[in-house]
């Protein structure tokens, strides 16, 4: 079986096994994806869902955040961790947006990561839930899960985002991401995963296995 094969078949019993592929982090508007992904650097998606649902009910839209108090919002996302450095990056990406974009959120990857604060794993999952285009969104599920399936050696997340975009299907490739986050919470954990309930253990050179990790 070639790597690409492989990769295919992941995408197929994962999509049956999570036949929906949701976005773990929640939002209604797409600069609030954009946010939230930014707020969810070093913190759980749980906790950043708690601490945005103040932060999108009192700022509704990408004005309101560009011409925010930068120490209200630290307040607010202080739980989150990192809160003065996400902050200034908050209003500094919504600034930039009205500045240089003229208030739309740009579709490139390219330009996202021009964006105060945004690196290529909010780009991607910008690119993949808000524009529908393919995307590989590098987070430690993703790293994690294809090591130990053999799709990649590397654990830089840029690195194993060029391992990924050259064998997966690109229209499947977003939805695979979010579906490797389920899998990660429920089987796949990063310690002590469920090997023994795992659709693709026949796939896998995971925790003891031969060559695995
Ligand atoms: S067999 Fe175990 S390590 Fe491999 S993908 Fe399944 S749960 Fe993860």
């Amino acid at each position: 079986m070639t790597i690409k094969q492989k990769a295919v078949l992941v995408c197929d019993r994962l999509e049956e096994k999570y036949p929906e592929a949701i976005c773990s982090l929640d939002y209604t508007q797409p600069h609030e994806l954009m946010i939230a992904g930014r707020l969810s650097a070093q913190c759980t998606d749980e906790r950043v869902n708690i601490v945005t649902k103040e932060l999108f009910a009192k700022y509704k839209s990408i004005e309101d955040f560009a011409s925010a108090d930068v120490n209200d919002i630290e307040e607010i996302i202080r739980p989150c961790g990192l809160f003065k450095t996400k902050a200034a990056s908050v209003v500094g990406m919504c600034r930039a947006i009205n500045e240089r974009f003229g208030g739309r959120i740009p579709d490139t990857i390219e330009e996202l990561t021009t964006l105060p604060g945004i690196g290529r794993k909010t780009a991607n999952l910008i690119m993949g839930d808000v524009f529908r285009k393919p995307a590989v969104v590098t987070d430690t599920h993703c790293i994690r899960i294809t090591g130990r399936l053999g799709l990649t050696k590397n654990t830089d997340p840029a690195k194993v985002e060029a391992d990924l975009w050259k064998i997966l299907p690109k229209e499947r490739s977003s939805d695979l991401c979010h579906r490797l986050v389920l899998f990660g919470r429920e089987i796949c954990k990063a310690r002590n995963p469920l090997c023994g309930e795992c659709p693709l253990a026949d796939l896998c050179g995971g925790p003891g296995k031969k060559g695995g990790r």
